[in-house]
């Protein structure tokens, strides 16, 4: 597919996850809604994988990662992203719920930001096999071996 391409295209990766409702189905869905997005081509997408909840409550998630070329700003991505978890049903009732999607920005090219809205590169990425998995995936280059070997201990598994 052709897009009207922003000259200054960014590459963005995306961790996507879910534990209510058929999540495999919802991953699968929030993909294809960021190959939707305006100014935006669909490069990667991982593999799905399970994990048991970090900091959270509620059944097992479905985690994936994608990347995307953009000429969306950072928060002009984030926007994108908050607005399809919403198309997906998402609700905030308390801090860490069990959720439909959660789409976070990991990383927009080199950028560092550090705002109330939006922290890059995502501050707590390092710290989670369910996020450097899948990156790893898609993105070795991005996820160094030191990182992957620092969250080995937590339970996660490749989907066939
Ligand atoms: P979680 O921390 O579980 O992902 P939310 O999805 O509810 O929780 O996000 C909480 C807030 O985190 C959002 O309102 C958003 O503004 C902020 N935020 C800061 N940095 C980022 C980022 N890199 N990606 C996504 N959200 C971010
Ligand atoms: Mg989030």
């Amino acid at each position: 597919m052709s897009k009207d391409m922003d000259a200054a295209a960014h590459t963005a990766y995306i961790a996507l996850g879910g534990n209510l409702g058929d999540a495999a189905a919802t991953v699968r869905r929030a993909f294809a809604a960021l190959a939707a997005l305006p100014q935006t081509r669909l490069l990667a997408a991982s593999s799905l994988y399970r994990s048991a909840p970090v900091d959270a409550s509620g059944p097992d998630f479905i985690n994936a990662a994608a990347s995307v070329a953009t000429g969306l700003t950072p928060l002009q991505l984030l926007d994108a992203l908050q607005a399809i978890e919403t198309a997906e049903g998402r609700q905030r009732p308390w801090r860490n719920a069990p959720r439909t999607l959660d789409l976070d920005l990991l990383l927009y090219g080199n950028q560092r930001l550090d705002t109330p809205r939006l922290t890059l590169p995502h501050p707590r990425m390092l710290q989670r096999a369910f996020v450097l998995w899948p990156l790893a995936e898609i993105a070795p280059e991005r996820v160094p071996p030191e990182a992957l070997a620092a969250v080995a201990g937590q339970a996660i598994e490749r989907l066939p």
